[in-house]
């Protein structure tokens, strides 16, 4: 595989990035994951711009153009011939002697881009749905930017994997915030959408705001309210969205069934729909 590191292409076993680094040495870092179908990136300037909005937030510099960022997925896409797959995209604040303080106008910005080549669109949890365990939610407050700081996601999978399921959503005060990697959605018997708003407890996810578009557009808003775990457990339906999952049915949380532990009809149909409309986007 051809990696990208600050601007050159190389071979995935001669890429080098500084032990100094403040991603490795304090998680100093922000990415984007921009998946890619038929050789096309799904959602590409949503993700550019969210990957502005947590570069200010922490006040890190971005010194490449957005024409520049596009260019490099493409040419990665390329060279690594990657026809379904993901593009994941690193920025860190640079390298420097450890210290707590620094300062970013002195800092040289550390790129990193890869290309991950898998299936995406027919996948066991697209056709089987996933279990989900809840579990609390212990991560900072401004889960709201990109942070390469995933430690708690990564355990809170592990956990859900040792207690049987494929994911985890996480709760506070009892009200689902959102999954170790995705956006948490639930279907109610009487079949309105309800996701929660938007805020410091969660990422603002590139698939969720299309989602939401694409079913404003059709008729069909979602609802954006918090809703409960108990809720959660009680839903016809429920299902997650993220950049490389779409849309990804729920069949059971913490072991109760949801919609005969089969992928609901609404959430295959917005999986449906989403999937045409991003792909008519893609560039
Ligand atoms: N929430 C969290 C915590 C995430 O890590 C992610 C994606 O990685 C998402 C939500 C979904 O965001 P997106 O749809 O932009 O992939």
């Amino acid at each position: 595989r051809t990696v990208y590191v600050n601007g050159a292409y190389v071979p995935e076993t001669e890429a080098k990035v500084s032990v100094f680094d403040r991603a490795f040495l304090f998680g100093d870092g922000i990415y984007e994951v921009a998946s890619v179908l038929g050789g096309k990136l799904i959602d590409f300037p949503a993700h550019i711009a969210r990957l502005h909005r947590s570069a200010n937030e922490l006040g890190m510099r971005i010194d490449v153009s957005d024409e520049e960022i596009l260019a490099i997925h493409r040419e990665l896409v390329s060279r690594n011939e990657v026809e379904e797959g993901v593009v994941y995209m690193q920025l860190t604040r640079g390298a420097v002697d450890r210290d707590f303080m620094f300062d970013t106008e002195k800092l040289k910005p550390t790129l990193v881009l890869f290309t991950q080549t898998r299936p995406l669109v027919d996948t066991a949890v697209a056709r089987n749905g996933m279990k989900i365990v809840s579990i609390p939610d212990l991560r900072w407050g401004r889960c709201d930017i990109k942070t390469v700081q995933l430690l708690y996601p990564s355990l809170g999978k592990m956990e859900a994997k040792s207690r049987g399921a494929d994911d985890a959503w996480m709760v506070r005060d009892g009200v689902v915030t959102e999954g170790t990697s995705n956006n948490a959605f639930i279907v109610t018997k009487t079949g309105a959408i309800v996701t929660r708003p938007l805020s410091n407890a969660i990422l603002p996810g590139i698939t969720r705001a299309a989602l939401m578009s694409y079913s404003t557009a059709s008729g069909t808003p979602v609802e954006e309210r918090e809703f409960t775990i108990d809720e959660a457990r009680e839903a016809a339906e429920a299902f997650i969205t993220s950049a490389s999952v779409f849309v990804g049915p729920v069949i059971s949380i913490d072991g109760v069934e949801l919609s005969g532990g089969k992928p609901g009809p609404v959430t295959l149909g917005l999986r449906k729909t989403y999937l045409e409309e991003s792909l008519k986007r893609a560039i």
